[in-house]
């Protein structure tokens, strides 16, 4: 293992569990990951000792439901590195044969910068994001939340064409940080009114797509109030599992022809694009990485990660 980004889901994890993970069982977390194929056993074929690689983290069956239409990334019976088996927060992580023949190892070229590719998990799960609200190219975008998933959505966005990205957050801290990553206009929603400034920045028109990537429920609304007619609007972020009720104006979405859609996880298709991207060195996700840690250094990487001071924290064991 070359590095292993802890993600808000291992956090969730540690501290309230996981229904994939049975009570009383030990689990290497870490599901964003990258390193270079160690040993390989016989019968492997495509993969050899001293090959980096890229590690796509979920593993679906092939034969549920979703499965057979092809919607492999949401297969009811999928085992996630770092989840259902053991993950990247490592030195050395098996990979099952299923993984290797299902094509979740994906070898690497070039000059590599192994901290990217780890990180290459989450932006492939906002591509997926971007992708399903049919985001296209001239149009504007509204991302709620700043944080390493609102910033991937902006580097994204950008490279698909966007005309105009906004950011709101709360924190002035990080509405500060993610001016250099291609954002265009940043709006702190506790200071300011959301929807006057969207509209002032869009002619007043409004969106065409909102991101939720916070979970924060009144957060739902204000992003519906700022979409244009044919708006879509995606909860990128859930809610706490306890709290999942939100409100929203159904009007808005009756009259103005509005989509809301939701995603989480990505595609093996979908992480190979991103991932080529990274390589290619197209896209940077350098300045996310605000903490690197060693594994004996565990504590502190969690406690770190769960201040949100930073953006991404990794391990590089
Ligand atoms: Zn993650
Ligand atoms: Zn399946």
């Amino acid at each position: 293992m070359k590095a292993a980004a802890i993600c808000g889901t291992d956090l969730r994890i540690i501290e309230h569990g996981h229904q994939l993970i049975p009570g009383g069982t030990n689990r290497i977390l870490g599901h964003e990951m990258a390193g270079v194929i160690e040993a390989v056993s016989s019968g492997v074929s495509g993969l050899k000792p001293g090959m980096p690689v890229a590690v796509a983290p979920n593993i679906h069956c092939g034969t549920c439901f979703q499965c057979t239409r092809g919607n492999f990334h949401l297969c009811h019976n999928y085992v996630a590195f770092g989840i259902g088996i053991d993950g990247g927060f490592a030195e050395y992580v098996v990979l099952p044969e299923k993984a290797i023949l299902q094509g979740n190892i994906i070898p690497l070229k070039g000059a590599i910068d192994y901290e990217q590719v780890a990180l290459n998990e989450p932006l492939s799960c906002c591509f997926n994001s971007l992708e399903y609200t049919n985001f296209s190219f001239g149009e504007t975008i509204l991302i709620v939340g700043a944080g390493p998933i609102g910033i991937m959505h902006s580097l994204l966005a950008n490279k698909m064409g966007a005309a105009k990205v906004i950011v709101s957050e709360i924190s002035e801290q990080r509405l500060e940080d993610v001016k250099s990553f291609g954002v265009d206009i940043t709006v702190n929603s506790a200071k300011e009114t959301l929807k006057e400034i969207v509209l002032d920045e869009t002619d007043g028109k409004g969106v065409d797509v909102a991101v939720i990537a916070c979970p924060v429920p009144s957060a739902h609304n204000q992003a519906l109030e700022c979409l244009a007619p044919l708006g879509r609007m995606n909860f990128f972020g859930g809610l706490p599992q306890k709290s999942s009720m939100t409100t929203i104006d159904a009007n808005l979405i009756h009259y103005n022809y509005l989509r809301i859609v939701g995603t989480s996880r990505q595609s093996i298709e979908q992480y190979t694009k991103t991932l080529r991207l990274i390589e290619a060195k197209k896209i940077d996700l350098s300045g996310l990485i605000t903490g690197r840690f060693k594994l004996e250094q565990w504590n502190r990487a969690f406690q770190t990660s769960q201040t949100c001071d930073g953006l991404k924290n990794i391990f590089l064991p």
